[in-house]
């Protein structure tokens, strides 16, 4: 008997040989880490002291670039990159669509004489003309002037991409329209590091802090799946869409909890191995991997780093984890909810601020003096949180996040805040100031007492909040893990930028004639709390009862990606990132086009891939198992007039009533994507997307799950949910 595709792969992932293992035990990992990067060690070795200097100053203290190094730097860079292989170089860049982009050029250039030399100016390393046209601008650019270019990010080291066929040096860049317009995600990030850093500094002052600068620091712990190459390939939806747009619920799922931190399989640990040694030597710090709660769903998480490296990286991460898997007979899902019924897969992103000593703002500290610099920034958080629920929430918007936000195992889509008993009691003092009896034990006198000791948060207390303080940062959990982070670090920090300012305008407003400055803050700190105490909330966030008081409490409640972003560029909104430099006004509306078209294509794709699926691949399996009942059920008719056929009968009914009601929804979901069309503004086709065809395509998959039940396991084209979670 022939075997069929499926069949096949299942029998070759037991035969499968892992990747060859290039003998990693001889490696040194001090000596590995960074290795491909042209950091500050290999910069301080091979540039002059002068040049050296100025392009840390850059760095370090956002300096403008001295042009007039660029020359010194980019013959640097090529040398160490020529000396480690490099044959090209690219300016790497993150424009809207969410993921990296890159054109290369080679180092060669010809010479008079004939023959060709390295090259590679000052100028090829500040500014690249990719001719980018293609990128979603979002209605920014005309088609006249629709090249943009890449500038250098000094701040993001460059580093080389190592293949077995040739090396590229890749050089961090920003890209803008020749406008001046921000065609990227990296550019408004920097600004918001900017703003925060102004406003932080401004703040501190009032309490006689002046550090030099204000970093934000951040640690994106990214989930992810893997599952068979093979069997991936036998996936069109997993393939085109990242997620299962079919698949019955298989007789085991992830009840029994038995994959969260469990020993990993051989093929498994290898990819993990090869993956941190290819990131180790880029320079990502990547430190901790383990089993997540779902089957074959893991965790990488890196030290923490000033939040443009860690976007940067992160991005490299992902990319990586992409490639590496295939290497190991793998693929890499690293969708929000590959599969319905499992958990979906998140990137928590702990975000906290430090000076340039790296004395980190939301430690609490042992001195007073550090609990008023601590209980400030905290009641900033809470403020910024609050008042800017709606910009958190645009940020982790997307088609894909839509299936985990609010769905059982995931943050709900409504924002609130987890500071934990030691903290909340630390608040509910401060608020009540001592002149109400107060459920806490003891007020907090700013500035002049400790805070009792705040325990840093390893277990997770509260794993339903989608916002947490475990610590010394806050933990963002409600990221979706195929997102770059950009976005909701870039709204974080323009809203917290802004709620310092609030605190510093009302501190200098009202220290105006005070005697006691710090009574001033205490009092600020008072009022502002009690403000945004509805924020916080330390019950179950997956519960009714909590959507039920988040209503009443007035806390915003989008439960989709069209309702979240209506939300984004709104007037307000336009005007905050305005005044923080953030995002001009033409900006905001930009990324919100992109935002909704994003969302529009997301779904229009899933539903032509799943009109595929039922068309090419479910109905003809369908039918091929009617025939083979059909024709039994009459042979044996035949061949025994008394056969008891009652029962299958009714299977072959059943099969072809499955069938026919499967077709009957796949006209429905043709029709509404059809429909689309007609809809006009982009707004009104996410609005279609969300309420005909989603359902429409939920419809269909209930008759394909129910057909997968039905149909004869060998004539069943699609992997199963079992053989994609199970086997390995
Ligand atoms: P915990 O023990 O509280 O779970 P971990 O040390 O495991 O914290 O860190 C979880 C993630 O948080 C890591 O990616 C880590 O780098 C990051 N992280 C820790 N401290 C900070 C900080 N100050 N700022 C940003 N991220 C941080
Ligand atoms: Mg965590």
């Amino acid at each position: 008997m022939s075997t069929t595709p499926r069949q096949d792969a299942l029998r070759n992932i037991s035969s499968a040989p892992s990747a060859s293992a290039p003998g990693f035990e001889r490696f040194n990992l001090t000596e590995l880490f960074g290795s491909r990067v042209f950091n500050d060690a290999v910069q301080r070795r091979r540039l002059r002291p002068d040049v050296y200097q100025a392009l840390r100053r850059t760095i370090d203290r956002g300096e403008g670039l001295d042009p007039r190094i660029a020359d010194a730097v980019s013959d640097a860079m090529k040398d160490w990159a020529v000396e480690h292989g490099a044959t090209h170089f690219t300016h790497w860049f993150q424009p809207m669509t969410g993921l990296t982009a890159e054109k290369h050029d080679s180092f060669l250039s010809p010479v008079v004489e004939g023959g060709a030399i390295h090259a590679f100016t000052g100028k090829e390393l500040i500014k690249g003309e990719p001719d980018a046209s293609s990128f979603p601008s979002g209605g920014t650019r005309s088609t006249f002037e629709a090249r943009g270019y890449t500038a250098w990010d000094p701040t993001s080291p460059a580093f080389l991409r190592v293949t077995p066929y040739g090396t590229t040096l890749c050089i961090p860049t920003a890209f803008c329209s020749w406008t001046g317009e921000a065609l990227d995600t990296k550019t408004p990030l920097l600004r918001s590091c900017e703003a925060l850093d102004r406003s932080a500094r401004r703040l501190l002052a009032l309490i006689d802090e002046r550090p030099e600068r204000i970093f934000v620091t951040l640690g994106p712990e990214q989930e992810y799946f893997l599952v068979d190459r093979e069997l991936f390939q036998l996936r069109p939806d997993l393939l085109i869409s990242g997620r299962s747009l079919f698949g019955a619920k298989p007789p085991k799922g992830q009840e029994l909890e038995d994959h969260y931190f469990r020993t990993m399989p051989e093929r498994v640990l290898n990819f993990m191995m090869d993956l941190e040694h290819e990131l180790w030597q880029l320079g990502v710090p990547v430190k901790t991997r383990h089993n997540e709660v779902a089957p074959h769903q893991f965790e990488l998480a890196p030290l923490f780093e000033h939040v443009s490296i860690a976007t940067d990286h992160n991005m490299l991460t992902m990319e990586l984890m992409q490639s590496t898997a295939e290497r190991h007979g793998l693929a890499c899902l690293l969708h929000e909810k590959p599969f319905a019924g499992v958990n979906g897969s998140g990137k928590h992103n702990n975000w906290s601020m430090a000076d340039e000593r790296g004395s980190n703002l939301l430690d609490p500290g042992h001195t007073p003096h550090e609990n008023l610099r601590f209980i400030l920034c905290l009641t900033a958080v809470i403020r910024a949180v609050d008042a800017h629920q709606d910009l958190l929430r645009v940020s982790i918007a997307h088609a894909a996040n839509d299936h985990r936000l609010g769905a059982n195992e995931a943050p709900p889509a409504i924002l609130s805040i987890f500071l934990g008993s030691e903290l909340e009691e630390v608040v509910e003092g401060l608020i009540s100031g001592g002149q109400t009896k107060s459920r806490a034990r003891s007020t907090v006198q700013l500035g002049v007492t400790t805070l009792p000791p705040i325990p840093r948060d390893t277990s997770d207390r509260n794993r339903t909040s989608p916002f947490a303080f475990t610590g010394n940062k806050f933990e963002f959990r409600a990221v979706g893990s195929s997102q770059t982070i950009a976005y909701p670090n870039i709204f974080l920090n323009t809203a917290v930028a802004e709620s310092f300012d609030h605190l510093s305008d009302e501190i200098e407003k009202r220290s105006k004639g005070a005697a006691d400055r710090r009574a001033v803050i205490q009092e600020v700190v008072r009022e502002t709390l009690t403000r945004h105490q509805r924020i916080l909330f330390s019950g179950d966030n997956y519960s009714r009862e909590w959507e039920r008081e988040a209503a009443k409490r007035g806390l915003l409640n989008a439960k989709n990606t069209p309702d979240a972003l209506v939300l984004f560029a709104t007037e307000a909104n336009q005007a905050l990132f305005e005044k923080y430099a953030v995002l001009s006004r033409r900006e905001t509306t930009a990324r919100s086009n992109i935002f909704f078209s994003a969302y529009v294509h997301r779904v229009a794709v899933e539903a032509l891939t799943m009109v595929q699926m039922a068309s090419t691949a479910l109905i003809p399996a369908g039918i091929a198992y009617q025939k083979i009942v059909a024709e039994s059920i009459n042979a044996a008719r035949a061949a025994a007039p008394k056969a008891e056929l009652g029962e299958q009968e009714k299977l072959l009914v059943e099969l072809s009533s499955t069938i026919s009601r499967l077709r009957a929804a796949l006209t429905i979901l043709k029709d509404a994507h059809h429909q689309l069309e007609d809809k006009g503004e982009i707004t009104a086709q996410a609005v279609h997307s969300r309420d005909l065809i989603l359902p429409a395509m939920l419809e269909l998959r209930g008759h394909g799950d129910r057909l997968e039940m039905l149909v004869d396991d060998a004539l069943w084209p699609l992997p199963k949910y079992h053989e994609l979670l199970f086997v390995h």
